[in-house]
């Protein structure tokens, strides 16, 4: 059964798809639709571009970031803008050159779907003209990738934040993450959410500004004791033992490793004994 898309604010449907509980995002204006996200193959997208193309027509894309399970749909839109971060761009260049098989449900049907590389990208900001309606895409910083974008709708007041914030399970820290920055991207990306903006997470339900705050805090709480750990001579191998954190283990092996590695050196000491 197709994935039901459903308005969320003035014509911004959101597609929440159940395999990788991953949303589609499309916003419409007088000119036409931009599809935001495009799933984690070429089928699953195909499945909901009839629903899109019953609203009217695609003029654009969008990829919040580089991730298989945002970007595999991307070759249904052939000849159309796709809009990125470069950083998203560069790392899809090196996917597409040099891809491993996928590891995970229904590997074959992922595998099939090529890797379409971001074609408008850049490095700040950009504006998508849709006629009566301008939207606003924002690279805040590095957090959940070096190259997340965040999606803005001002006359909507709606926020899609990628994979910066997740509704339905913890972020994601990956190998490609930046714990030490995420923080600070996130406190850009809230200064233009009020507490009337509907915000949409890359995976799971539509939430609201306290919603974000909340894992603000936590994401900000994973930082800073990965900081107080590493100033204290802490090992990063002894780090998830002795600090306490907002998540389980399992979920921030990758936090860990990488937060250390990008401390300044300065804040790093030895063990002295
Ligand atoms: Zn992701």
């Amino acid at each position: 059964m197709a994935t039901p898309l459903v308005e969320i604010s003035d014509r911004v449907w959101v597609a929440r798809h159940e395999w990788f509980d991953v949303n589609v995002t499309v916003i419409g204006g007088t000119t036409g639709l931009v599809v935001v996200d495009t799933l984690a193959s070429t089928r699953e997208m195909r499945g909901t571009l009839d629903a899109v193309r019953r609203l009217g027509e695609v003029i654009a894309v969008v990829n919040t970031h580089d991730h298989v399970d945002h970007v595999l749909g991307n070759s249904l839109f052939d000849g159309l803008p796709i809009h990125a971060h470069e950083e998203t761009a560069a790392a899809l260049e090196r996917l597409r050159d040099d891809r491993p098989g996928h590891d995970g449900d229904r590997a074959e049907e992922v595998d099939a779907s090529p890797v379409v590389v971001p074609t408008d990208t850049f490095s700040s900001a950009r504006v998508i003209d849709l006629g009566d309606r301008q939207v606003e895409l924002l690279h805040p910083g590095r957090g959940h990738t070096a190259g997340d974008i965040v999606v803005r709708v001002p006359d909507a007041d709606v926020v899609l934040l990628g994979d910066l914030v997740e509704e339905s399970a913890p972020p994601a820290y990956g190998a490609d993450c930046w714990p030490m920055e995420w923080p600070t991207s996130l406190d850009l990306a809230i200064s233009l959410i009020t507490d009337t903006t509907v915000v949409v997470p890359g995976h799971g339900a539509v939430v609201d500004r306290d919603f974000v705050y909340q894992q603000r805090g936590d994401i900000g709480i994973v930082a800073e004791t990965i900081r107080d750990l590493a100033g204290r001579g802490v090992p990063a191998a002894r780090a998830l033992d002795e600090g306490e954190w907002p998540w389980p283990h399992a979920v921030l092996e990758h936090a860990v490793t990488r937060g250390y590695e990008q401390l300044p050196r300065a804040s790093k000491r030895l063990p002295l004994i």
